[in-house]
């Protein structure tokens, strides 16, 4: 199979053409990783931390190349290319420092006289599978702990975003085997589950759970992030005109292609009406700069034939909703209202530049709102009392919850994911996720002669 990555801006741009290598290449780099990964492991603590410096440095130093190409190749708009650079050259830093970070501890005997300690270690090779929304972040989110703590990694993108995982391993410049990026699809994505020690995978949910199905069977670690449907709170003594704001974004920056974007806005009492109007007029002041193109024209079709089938039920189209005439797969933002409480739009993650809106009476409806769905990663809430932000973080099944500010937006040195259905087995990022890439060992140590 070739794989071919087009500009979501320009469908004659074709950004990159590679052939999937197929099953049995997968497992024979996942050989070579295995092989690799006791040297790396057996180099120290100092070269490893020096190399992950190093790949930091790197990127930053291609800051303006990586930039282009991530707007290139998966119509990402500017500012926000930008900022997954610089977030991906932190994120490496950041890991830098983890191969000196305790990985046991020590623990008095029951009794009598001897030691016992805990040590993690590695698994050996890390096989990651990653979506194309965040084409160099989410990789280097998972690669760079589990490099960190000794593991070999071998990495296969999404094809959307092949040519950035394959620059970002060539400016990586580790030992060879070391750090692998195998571009392919369902094939070399199954296979890779099928040999790898530990598998991190993040994308769709139906792909997500057949990922952790074959990697419990195997008796593996795994770990899946997957898709949302987040949902918004306003509060009548919110701040309207910010929430709008923040709505906005979260709605429509990046096309509303982030796992934590918005796309149910519950709107609590008198909040509704100006709300409402504070929305239509926010959205229809992002521009293309801000929210950009669809990755493909499946999922442009996708998104318009949702709209058109909402309105067919009774919905309400309160801005957006087309298709501007111009080439590149975009799709306006779009607010609806009165969608059917049992339209796809209001139970699965469509992954546009859409939202619904909806009423509720009191605070009790518009969390039971938000929590009916098996898909919460994120929600905000919008309130200038903090007691009444707080009281509704706590009942809302959401793994990130977000105050006064979008949903969407990820602090890479806390635990990340979701609740429910939107996530499986353990948080990643911050400093939780080296327990994900490492298996704890428990020895006793005696005295030698000892009864
Ligand atoms: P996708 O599920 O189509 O693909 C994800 C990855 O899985 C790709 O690398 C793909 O090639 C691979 N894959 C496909 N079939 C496979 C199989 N049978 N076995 C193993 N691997 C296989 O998702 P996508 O379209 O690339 O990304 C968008 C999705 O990712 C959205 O649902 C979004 O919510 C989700 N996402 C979630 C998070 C999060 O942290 N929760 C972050 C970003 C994106």
């Amino acid at each position: 199979m070739t794989i071919l990555s087009y500009n979501p801006a320009d469908p004659e741009d074709l950004v990159t053409e590679a052939e999937a290598p197929g099953a049995e290449a997968v497992r024979a780099a996942v050989g070579r990783a295995r092989a690799a990964q006791a040297g790396w492991l057996a180099g120290g603590a100092a070269a490893r931390s020096a190399a992950l410096t190093r790949i930091a440095e790197a990127v930053e130093a291609h800051a303006d190349e990586l930039t282009a190409l991530i707007v290139r190749e998966v119509g990402k708009p500017l500012a926000e290319a930008r900022g997954e650079v610089t977030r991906t050259a932190a994120i490496w830093r950041y890991y830098a420092q983890a191969p000196y970070a305790p990985s046991g501890a020590v623990h008095e005997p029951a009794a009598g006289e001897g030691l016992l300690l805990t040590r993690r270690r590695p698994y050996g090779v890390a096989g990651l599978i990653t979506p194309w929304n965040f084409p160099l972040a989410i990789p280097a989110w998972k690669a760079a702990p589990a490099l960190a703590v000794g593991n070999a990694v071998v990495l296969k993108p999404a094809p959307e975003a092949t040519a950035c995982a394959l620059r970002l391993a060539e400016l990586a410049g580790l030992p060879e085997d070391v750090f692998t990026v195998l571009p392919g699809g369902a094939e070399e994505g199954e296979a890779l589950v099928g040999a790898a020690d530990v598998v991190s995978f993040t994308g769709s949910t139906g792909v997500g759970r057949a990922v952790v199905r074959a990697a419990t069977e195997r008796g593996i670690p795994v770990q899946a992030e997957l898709g949302g449907l987040n949902a918004a709170l306003v509060l009548p003594d919110a701040d309207i005109e910010q929430a709008a704001a923040h709505l906005a974004a979260a709605i429509a920056g990046y096309a509303g292609q982030k796992c934590t974007a918005t796309s149910r806005v519950i709107a609590v009492g008198t909040a509704y009406e100006p709300l409402r109007a504070a929305l239509v007029m926010a959205l229809g002041l992002v521009d293309d700069a801000a929210c950009g193109p669809v990755i493909s024209s499946a999922a442009r079709d996708r998104l318009t034939g949702a709209v058109d089938s909402a309105r067919a039920a009774g919905a309400t189209v309160l801005t957006g909703g087309s298709v501007p005439e111009r080439a590149g797969w975009y799709v306006e933002p779009t607010l609806l209202a009165d969608v059917p409480a049992d339209h796809p739009l209001r139970r699965e993650e469509f992954f546009g530049p859409i939202a619904v809106l909806l009423p509720a009476a009191d605070l009790d409806e518009a969390v039971a709102l938000a929590n009916d769905t098996p898909h919460s990663l994120a929600t905000s809430v919008h309130s200038r009392s903090l007691d009444v932000a707080l009281a509704a973080a706590d009942r809302l099944d959401a793994g990130m919850i977000r105050i006064n500010a979008p949903s969407s937006g990820v602090d890479f040195h806390l635990p990340f994911g979701g609740a429910k259905g939107a996530s499986h087995g353990d948080r990643e990022q911050g400093q939780a996720v080296l327990d994900f890439y490492t298996a704890s060992r428990t020895v006793s140590v005696l005295p030698a002669g000892g009864a």
